[in-house]
C-alpha cells in the first residue's frame, strides 16, 4: 500500500481550514492542524491538532517536521469592519506567520506550499463601478492593492514565486473571492457580508429593517465553502505555479443579496442604510477562465443553496445560544 502523505494545515482552527481538514482527512491524508485556536463550532477531524502562535519562527518549525505538504491558511483576517481599522497588526502578524512558515517548510524540506492570497490584492482602480468587468490574474499589476492586507498578500505572492525559483520549493497561490458557508464567524466583528446578514435577519422579525453598510448598490460574487476547499485541492494536485482566482463569477449587489436571504428566512425585510461604515471597493467579480482552464472545474453550488444552508445554520447556532441565556429568537 502507498504510503500516506502527510500534510499541514495551518489556520485548521478557522473557517476555510476546518472544513478543508475535513475534506483532507476523507480523501485519506494524515493532517496535522495548527492554530492558536481550536475550531469553535465543532471538533476538528485532524489526526494531530496543535496550538501554537505562528508569528513565532520556532513554532513555525515544529508545525512544518515531517510533513509532505503545507497548506497554509492561517491569518489575522476578518471582513471589511476589521481590515480596515486593524491594518498594522495585519500586516505585522501575517507577515511573520507567512514569511516564517514559507522559511521552516523549505528548511524541513517540504515538498509543496499552498499561500492562500485574496481578491484584495486586485487594483482599486479597476474596481471602481458597481459593474465592473471581471478580474484577470494579470490584472493585479500595476498594482494598488487594498492597503495594509491586500499589499502583505501581494507581497507573499512574490516571495512564493522567489522560493520557487530560488530555493526549489514547489508552491500553488491562490486568490479567494468571498468565501462563505456554515461554521464561518457571524459576530463578533470579524464577521463578512454573507454571515452578517444572515445574523441579522435570523434576529429580525417579519417587516422589520436591517442595517445595511453603504447604499448596497456595491457589488461582489461569493462562493460556497464546499467548492472552495474543493478547488484548493485541485489546485494542489495541478501543476499550475502562478497565482489563480477561486471564486464564483456571478457578482450581486449587497441589497440582492439582503433580498435573498430574506427570501429564504420567508420574512419581508426593509434596509436602512449606515453610508458611514466601511464598503470596500465598488464592484468586485472574479474571471474564472484560467480556473477552468487549468483545473477542468469550476465552482458549481448555486448562491441560493449556499445561502440557504449558512442561513440556517446560523439561525440554528443564534437558537442554541438564546435558548442557552433564557431569550427568545425570531428565526
Ligand atoms: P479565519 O479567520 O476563519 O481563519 C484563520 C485562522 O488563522 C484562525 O483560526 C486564526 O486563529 C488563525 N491564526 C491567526 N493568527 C494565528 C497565529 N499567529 N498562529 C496560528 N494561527 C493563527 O479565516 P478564513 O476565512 O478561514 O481564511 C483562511 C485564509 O484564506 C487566510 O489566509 C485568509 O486571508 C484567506 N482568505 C479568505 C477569504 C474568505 O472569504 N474567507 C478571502 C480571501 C482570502
Amino acid at each position: 500500500m502507498a504510503e500516506q502523505t502527510r500534510v499541514l494545515v495551518t489556520g485548521a482552527g478557522g473557517f476555510i481550514g476546518h472544513h478543508l481538514t475535513k475534506y483532507l482527512v476523507d480523501r485519506g491524508y494524515w493532517v496535522r492542524g495548527v492554530d492558536t485556536k481550536e475550531p469553535e463550532y465543532e471538533p476538528t477531524a485532524a489526526h494531530e491538532f496543535k496550538l501554537l502562535d505562528l508569528t513565532e519562527a520556532r513554532n513555525c518549525h515544529e508545525a512544518t517536521r515531517n510533513v509532505d505538504e503545507v497548506y497554509g491558511l492561517a491569518a489575522n483576517m476578518g471582513g471589511i469592519g476589521f481590515i480596515e481599522t486593524n491594518k498594522a497588526v495585519i500586516v505585522r502578524d501575517n507577515t511573520f506567520i507567512n514569511m516564517h512558515t514559507i522559511d521552516a517548510a523549505r528548511n524541513n524540506g517540504v515538498k509543496r506550499y499552498l499561500y492562500t492570497s485574496s481578491a484584495c490584492i486586485y487594483p482599486g482602480y479597476k474596481q471602481k463601478e458597481t459593474d465592473v468587468t471581471p478580474l484577470r490574474e494579470e490584472d493585479a499589476y500595476p498594482a494598488d492593492a487594498e492597503d495594509g492586507y491586500g499589499w502583505e498578500k501581494l507581497y507573499m505572492e512574490r516571495v512564493c514565486r522567489h522560493y520557487t525559483e530560488d530555493f526549489g520549493l514547489d508552491t500553488r497561490v491562490v486568490r479567494f473571492h468571498n468565501i462563505f458557508g456554515p461554521l464561518g464567524t457571524y459576530d463578533g466583528g470579524r464577521e463578512k457580508s454573507p454571515a452578517a446578514i444572515c445574523r441579522k435577519i435570523a434576529l429580525a422579525k417579519d417587516e422589520d429593517e436591517i442595517e445595511v453598510w453603504g447604499d448596497g448598490e456595491q457589488t461582489r460574487s461569493y462562493c460556497y465553502i464546499d467548492d472552495c476547499v474543493e478547488g484548493i485541492y485541485r489546485l494542489m494536485r495541478s501543476d499550475h505555479r502562478e497565482p489563480i482566482n477561486l471564486g464564483q463569477d456571478r457578482m450581486i449587489s449587497i441589497n440582492e443579496l439582503v433580498d435573498m436571504v430574506a427570501a429564504i428566512a420567508g420574512k419581508k425585510i426593509g434596509k436602512q442604510y449606515d453610508l458611514t461604515k466601511p464598503q470596500g471597493v465598488r464592484g468586485r467579480n472574479s474571471d474564472n477562465t484560467r480556473l477552468r482552464e487549468v483545473l477542468k472545474w469550476e465552482p458549481t453550488i448555486s448562491l441560493e443553496e449556499g445561502l440557504a444552508r449558512t442561513y440556517h445554520w446560523i439561525a440554528g447556532e443564534l437558537e442554541k445560544k438564546a435558548a442557552t441565556a433564557g431569550a427568545v429568537v425570531v428565526s
